[in-house]
C-alpha cells in the first residue's frame, strides 16, 4: 500500500473537473484503493508541489515514425512517399525495430501517456518488438502491424494470407485482454489495401473480438482517390462494405466527412481519433467537431506521431481547442481534459482507467505546477495551454513507476 499526498486535478465528466488542493491517494498494487481529503496520517510521498492527474490516452500514434517527427514534407500523400514509407521500410530489420520500440514506449511514458492505440510497420516481427518493449517498460499498448497490399512500395506490402498468419501468431503470443499488450487489426487506409484485405481484416477483428482501426477522410485528394478506386459514393462506405464500422472501430482524422457519413458513424457507435496537430502540420484541414459532438460520436485524442509533432496529449488538447474555435464551435478546457483522460479511455473501451477513482488502475502523472496556481481553471490553463511547461515529472502505470524526469535526459539516450 502506498499513500500519496497530492494536489489533484481529476475529470468527473465532459464538462466537470475536481481540484483537490490536499488529497490522499492510496495505491494498492495496480489499483487505486481510495482517494479523498488528506487524513493527517502516514504519507509515503508528498507531491503537492506538483499536480497529480490521471494518465493520458493516445488513440492514434505510429511507432515506426518515431525518428521522423518534424519532417516537414507534407501534405499527406507526399509526406508518406518522401519521408514515411522509406523510414517504415527500415523496420524489416529487427535490430532497428527493437531499438526504436524501446524509445517509442519511453516517449509515451515521458509524455504521461498510459494507454495508446499504436500502428506498427507492416512487418510482423516489428510488432513483437513493440509488445516486448511495452511489457518491459510497463506501458499499455493496443496495437499491431499495419496491413498494406496495394499501391505501396514493394518492401511495405504483405499479401492477405501471410498477413493474417502473422496476426494469428501475434494474437497467440501477445493478446492479453486487461493486460499491458492487446492486438489490434490495423489496415493502413483504403489507398494501401485491396477490398479483400479490408474485408478479411475486418472479419479477423470480429472473430477475435479485437479493435480495428484505420485512417478516414484525412485529405481531399486521398478521399477522391479512395472513392474512384473502390467505386463508392463516399469514403466510409469502403469500410462499411468490409464490415469494419462498429463500436470496436477507431477512425483517425475524419475531417472531410459528409453529413450522411457522420450519421452512419454515429449509428454504428464508431470512435473518432481526433488528431488536430497532425491535421494542421500536414495541411489536412479542420475536423468539424461541432457536427461530431451533435451526433454524440465518441471522441478520443491522437498525437498521430509523426504527422503530429508531440507525444504529449495536452498539446493535442490545445490544438483541439484551436480547431474547435476555427470551426465555429468552441469547446471548454474541461471537455479537452476529459477527452485526454477518462473520455479517451471510455472511447477505447477501458472501463477502469482515465480517472483517479477507487478501484481504477493507478495510471497517474505528476506535472510541475507554478506556485501561483491553486484552482481548477489555473491548473487546466497551465496543463493544456502553456507550451513551455516541462515534460511530466513522474508517470505511473498500474501502480508501477515507469518514468521520472529527475536525473533523466531525453528518452532516446537511454535506449
Ligand atoms: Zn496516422
Amino acid at each position: 500500500m502506498t499513500r500519496i499526498r497530492a494536489r489533484v486535478l481529476n475529470p468527473l465528466g465532459p464538462n466537470e473537473v475536481e481540484y483537490l488542493s490536499d488529497a490522499l491517494v492510496v495505491i494498492d498494487g495496480e489499483r487505486i484503493e481510495s482517494i479523498g481529503p488528506w487524513d493527517g496520517g502516514l504519507c509515503h510521498e508528498d507531491v503537492r508541489d506538483g499536480l497529480l492527474t490521471p494518465g493520458f490516452v493516445d488513440a492514434h500514434v505510429h511507432f515506426p515514425q518515431t525518428r521522423i517527427v518534424g519532417a516537414a514534407s507534407g501534405p499527406l500523400l507526399e509526406w508518406l512517399d518522401k519521408t514515411t514509407f522509406p523510414e517504415e521500410s527500415r523496420f524489416a530489420a529487427s535490430d532497428h525495430a527493437e531499438r526504436i520500440a524501446k524509445i517509442f514506449v519511453q516517449n509515451l511514458a515521458a509524455a504521461g501517456t498510459t494507454t495508446a492505440l499504436v500502428y506498427g510497420s507492416v512487418h510482423g516481427p516489428s510488432a513483437d518488438a513493440l509488445f516486448a518493449a511495452a511489457t518491459e517498460a510497463g506501458v499499455h499498448v493496443i496495437g499491431g502491424p499495419v496491413l498494406m497490399d496495394k499501391h505501396s512500395p514493394e518492401a511495405l506490402m504483405v499479401q492477405v494470407g501471410p498477413a493474417m498468419e502473422e496476426l494469428a501468431r501475434l494474437h497467440e503470443r501477445w493478446h492479453t485482454p486487461g493486460g499491458l499488450t492487446e492486438l489490434a487489426v490495423v489496415p493502413r487506409f483504403a489507398l494501401s489495401c485491396t477490398r479483400e484485405m479490408l474485408t478479411t481484416a475486418g472479419q479477423f477483428a470480429k472473430d477475435h473480438d479485437l479493435w480495428v482501426t484505420t485512417h478516414l477522410s484525412e485529405n481531399t485528394v486521398e478521399c477522391q482517390i479512395a472513392r474512384e478506386r473502390f467505386g463508392t459514393d463516399d469514403y466510409l462506405q469502403i469500410y462499411e462494405d468490409a464490415g469494419m464500422v462498429h463500436s470496436k472501430s477507431v477512425y483517425a482524422h475524419c475531417i472531410h466527412l459528409t453529413d450522411s457519413e457522420m450519421d452512419r458513424m454515429a449509428a454504428a457507435k464508431a470512435v473518432v481519433a481526433h488528431c488536430p496537430d497532425s491535421n494542421a502540420f500536414l495541411g489536412s484541414g479542420h475536423m468539424p467537431i461541432g457536427k461530431l459532438l451533435k451526433r454524440h460520436i465518441p471522441i478520443a485524442l491522437g498525437s498521430d506521431i509523426a504527422g503530429g509533432r508531440s507525444y504529449r496529449i495536452p498539446r493535442q488538447a490545445s490544438a483541439a481547442y484551436d480547431n474547435a474555435l476555427a470551426t465555429g464551435h468552441p469547446v471548454r478546457p474541461e471537455q479537452l481534459f476529459w477527452w485526454a483522460t477518462r473520455g479517451g479511455a471510455e472511447a477505447l473501451g477501458q472501463s477502469d482507467s482515465g480517472q483517479l477513482t477507487a478501484g481504477f488502475r493507478a495510471d497517474m502523472v505528476v506535472h510541475e505546477l507554478p506556485d501561483w496556481v491553486d484552482d481548477a481553471d489555473g491548473a487546466l490553463a497551465w496543463l493544456l495551454f502553456d507550451h513551455d511547461a516541462p515534460r511530466p515529472r513522474d508517470t505511473w502505470i498500474r501502480g508501477r513507476h515507469v518514468w521520472s524526469r529527475n536525473g533523466s535526459s531525453y528518452p532516446w539516450l537511454q535506449a
